[in-house]
């Protein structure tokens, strides 16, 4: 996967310095474009290997992890490219998944003060709870949460305690659901429960990827949606289902899933995962000088139509600014952000003139 595929080595030097927080697909094509105009760049990330959701999320038969190693390692060795690995970039105080693997911090606001730009593509790295009673239970996780152990214990960074669980509930219809079940029966799991609220049409991960998932022997259970979690002595046996029929369209456009009375129903389960969306985490807390305010109240950053944060030398790109997209989707963005910065940094130049 080639990330600076404009150009085959750096032309010149610019003069000017970027600092990139976040090393997933909107971070590198970013840089990758960056390196190519001449930028010299230094990538923060705070887990320990670079590729984002493509590293430490996505099944390694979706995303072979040599292809996004090898991009990396082009960035670096032949652009000069620093990557300041396991370094969370913090402005305020908060926690999202993966923080445990970051070693060191950074503060987001020196970085402003040290680099010409600052391109912001910190991606989606919190869960949505599901707000049911009996969801803390220690073997209720979200598929993020699933899915980076799996990922890291795979790649020698510790844990790998979520292996192993012989009967796996998931909650939901969209990739995350579905890598989180392909991954519960490759990891030995004999009965993997996918259950979503609407229908098959509805998956948001699409028909033809839930039909993969049921000839591979995952148990799909639509028009059902969680009500709570049966919990014993502090651990999860089960989960309550209530039955639902689909109606009117929602603010969606999909039909809306409407409860049917007395239809409640559970499955029992060593291991519950909710899968029910992942929401924006940019390096800003309330209470970071005058970026907080513009961050929205579902935690994406409020960049202008030119991917900048109004009147900074900030821009942001991929699912921080969207919420959760696709890897083609976080690209594009960190292309488009990158020349905004070139945009930017050129103009400076000629009226410094
Ligand atoms: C389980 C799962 C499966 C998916 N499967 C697919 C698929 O098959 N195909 C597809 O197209 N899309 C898929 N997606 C969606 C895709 O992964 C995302 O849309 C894409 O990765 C977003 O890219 P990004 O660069 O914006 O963010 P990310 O890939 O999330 O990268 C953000 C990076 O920023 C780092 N970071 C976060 N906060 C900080 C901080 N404060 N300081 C420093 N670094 C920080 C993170 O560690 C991460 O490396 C999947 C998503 C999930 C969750």
């Amino acid at each position: 996967m080639r990330f600076a595929f404009m150009c085959r080595e750096r032309p010149g030097a610019s003069h000017h310095r970027v600092a990139v927080v976040g090393a997933g697909p909107a971070g590198l094509s970013a840089t990758g474009y960056l390196v190519c105009r001449g930028f010299e760049v230094d990538v923060y990330e705070k887990l320990p290997i670079p590729g984002g959701m493509m590293t430490f999320a996505i099944p390694r038969h979706r995303i072979p992890l040599d292809s996004v190693m090898e991009g990396v390692e082009e960035l670096r060795d032949k652009f000069g490219v620093k990557f300041f690995t396991s370094t969370k970039v913090v402005c305020g105080e908060r926690r999202d998944e993966g923080d445990d693997l970051a070693a060191s911090s950074a503060d987001l606001l020196k970085l402003v003060e040290d680099y010409d730009a600052v391109l912001i593509a910190t991606g989606t790295w919190r869960s949505r709870r599901l707000g049911i009673p009996g969801d803390d239970a220690k073997n209720v996780v979200s598929a993020l949460e699933f899915l980076l152990d799996l990922h890291r214990e795979e790649l020698g960074l510790g844990s790998g305690h979520l292996r192993g669980f012989k009967r796996v509930v998931v909650i939901g219809g969209g990739l995350s659901a579905i890598d989180a079940a392909e991954e519960s029966l490759l990891n030995g799991a004999s009965e993997v429960h996918l259950v979503y609220r609407r229908t098959i049409r509805e998956a948001p991960a699409g028909e033809y990827e839930v039909r993969r998932l049921i000839r591979l022997g995952v148990n799909w259970v639509e028009l059902a949606a969680p009500q709570s979690i049966v919990v014993e002595n502090g651990v999860a046996r089960g989960a309550v289902f209530q039955r639902m029929k689909l109606g009117e369209p929602d603010e969606t456009g999909r039909p809306r899933p409407i409860p049917i009375p007395g239809s409640e129903f559970e499955i029992e389960a060593d291991l519950v995962v909710s899968a029910i969306g992942e929401i924006p985490t940019p390096p800003i807390a309330s209470e970071c000088g005058g970026l907080g305010k513009y961050v929205g109240r579902d935690g994406r950053i409020l960049a202008d139509r030119s991917l900048r944060v109004s009147g900074t030398n900030v821009f942001a790109a991929g699912d921080v600014v969207t919420g959760p997209s696709r890897i083609g989707q976080a690209v594009r963005q960190g292309l488009q952000a990158a020349r905004e910065v070139d945009r930017a940094l050129s103009l400076k130049v000629l009226v410094a003139r």
